[in-house]
């Protein structure tokens, strides 16, 4: 067993027999990392307070090459993330950050991107509180960071470069389709259907995919009509190639709606 220490968010806490917990961390490497650090929950434990579910903490543990679980030694807070403790709507788009990173990722593999991208996406929710802005951003940058980001400038089908005046086009699950394989495509295969691309969602999701920063977020405001686009479009890729089980999505984005909703009320 060697020692070893690093920054880690932590995206996943459950509890282990009676006083201790099982923690799964993205490491600042991209490493998916589970440790156990016993004793968590004892009045005295020297852990009590220095990691947080979604908060980033300094690591320090015990490294186990063969069976067996790493072991937490020492702990402390870097970012601990308190705004999701008051907002519970934005600890639900946090939840689907963890959800959606731990689903791709592996024990014991390294993906260096994965933890700058989550690192923005948590700060975001915790700072701008439940917008679905971020999810959507974050789901364009996790898709192109696993090399299956939609083209958004030429056609999937054809691939010739899209008119720029971007109207009647369609967006399939495979990307976006000209009006001229629009009209080709006469029997569509089945399960390929076809949707309307309205010209402000293109531009939006164009601004999105090319910005690797949530700080484009802040100058999006998007209308009711338009997240139900996005959820529409973004919903039918993340189900074709990263999970094929929406509940979490559904749920974080059911919250983050009825934000919406009532800020829209406000107004
Ligand atoms: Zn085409």
């Amino acid at each position: 067993m060697k020692i070893e220490k690093t920054q880690a968010l932590a995206l996943r806490i459950m509890p282990y027999a009676n006083t201790s917990h099982i923690v799964l961390w993205l490491t600042e490497a991209g490493e998916r990392l589970a440790t156990m650090v016993k004793g968590a929950c004892r009045p005295k434990s020297a852990f009590l307070g220095q990691y947080d579910l979604f908060a980033a903490c300094e690591l320090l543990y015990y490294r186990r090459d063969g069976a067996g679980m790493h072991l937490a030694r020492e702990c402390a807070l870097v970012t601990p993330r308190a705004e999701l403790r008051r907002d519970w709507r934005a600890f639900g788009g946090a939840s689907y950050v963890s959800h959606l990173i731990l689903g791709s990722s592996m024990e014991g593999q390294c993906d260096a991107a994965a933890y700058p991208l989550a690192d923005i996406a948590l700060n975001a929710f915790a700072t701008a509180g439940a917008r679905q802005e971020i999810l959507f951003w974050l789901e364009l940058q996790w898709l192109g960071h696993l090399g299956l980001a939609p083209q958004l400038r030429q056609c999937s089908r054809c691939r010739k470069p899209l008119p720029e005046a971007a109207n009647a086009l369609h967006w399939s699950r495979e990307g976006i389709v000209c009006p001229g394989c629009v009209k080709r495509a006469a029997a569509p295969p089945p399960g390929a259907g076809l949707m309307p691309l309205p010209p402000d969602i293109l531009a939006i999701l164009r601004r999105w995919q090319e910005q690797p920063q949530a700080h484009v977020l802040t100058t999006t405001q998007c209308s009711a009509r338009q997240f139900l686009e996005f959820e529409r479009i973004l919903g039918s890729l993340m189900a074709y190639h990263v999970d094929d089980n929406p509940k979490c999505r559904n749920i974080a984005l059911q919250l983050m709606r009825a934000t919406f909703d009532s800020k829209e009320k406000a107004r």
